[in-house]
């Protein structure tokens, strides 16, 4: 199974969100359907997904969300939770993205609550960690990663291992244009796994990789055997660029 999920991030208006999921329909659906080994799922922001989820209705492309808040209801002004999230169909959410941990100040505690919460209603949280410059440049890429996963999964219950994706996604990689080298993607996820086995995860649980990846790179990436697929941010807004990256998981044989 090889997994590509776009992030639209704060970009396309519900009408834009609309016209690039039609597209995206359009190019991608007999494709997708071929191809049953791969999943692909696109994260647009709250106000389209009731957009998105009219046009991709009755497709093998999914929606997902990119956040929700850790309590189910209540007063949390501004907030949206996974019971809303669960009825728009949203079969993914995002939780711990770099961006929210860094502008929205998420710490791993309240990821963690995220998580299970995304679990509860049923749909599949993909977890994302990833180190700083700084800190890859100090040395403590590892001990970054480790502390993400661990508080995140600590004490999972048995059955949860296999309705969650993990996301490696260096920070210095996001939105730069710079990717990780494969061998960089191979040593975190080699790490990563390392660290979920610790955990009790049963099975491999899929890894993905996201930071920068486009439809040049993707090849490359998805070639290093502990690759599951990627998450792609800026090119997935792209039409060709994320239908391209959508045929290099099936064209690149999984190891
Ligand atoms: C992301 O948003 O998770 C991401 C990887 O962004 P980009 O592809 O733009 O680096």
């Amino acid at each position: 199974m090889r997994w590509v999920v776009g992030n639209w991030k704060m970009h396309t208006t519900p009408s834009e969100a609309a016209a690039l999921a039609r597209q995206l329909r359009e190019v991608l659906a007999p494709l997708v359907v071929a191809h049953p080994e791969v999943r692909v799922v696109v994260c647009p922001p709250f106000t389209s997904l009731e957009a998105v989820r009219h046009v991709l209705l009755g497709s093998p492309i999914a929606w997902g969300a990119q956040n929700c808040h850790e309590e189910v209801q209540g007063a949390y002004t501004g907030e949206v939770s996974a019971r809303m999230l669960h009825e728009l169909g949203c079969t993914v959410v995002l939780v711990g993205h770099s961006e929210r941990r860094r502008y929205a100040g998420e710490d791993d505690g309240r990821i963690a609550r995220k998580l299970r919460r995304v679990l509860e209603f049923g749909m599949m949280p993909v977890l994302c960690v990833g180190e700083t410059l700084a800190e890859r440049r100090a040395g403590y890429t590892e001990a970054v990663l480790e502390r993400q996963l661990r508080c995140s999964l600590a004490g999972l219950p048995e059955g949860a291992w296999n309705r969650l994706l993990i996301a490696y996604e260096p920070v210095w990689a996001i939105g730069t244009g710079v990717a990780a080298e494969p061998e960089q993607i191979a040593g975190a996820h080699a790490f990563v796994s390392g660290v979920l086995r610790d955990l009790g995860a049963p099975a491999a649980v899929p890894i993905l990789y996201g930071g920068s990846v486009n439809a040049e790179n993707v090849r490359r990436i998805l070639a290093q055997p502990t690759v599951w697929g990627v998450l792609v941010g800026t090119a997935s807004l792209d039409v060709a660029q994320f239908c391209d990256i959508v045929r290099a998981a099936w064209e690149v044989p999984c190891c």
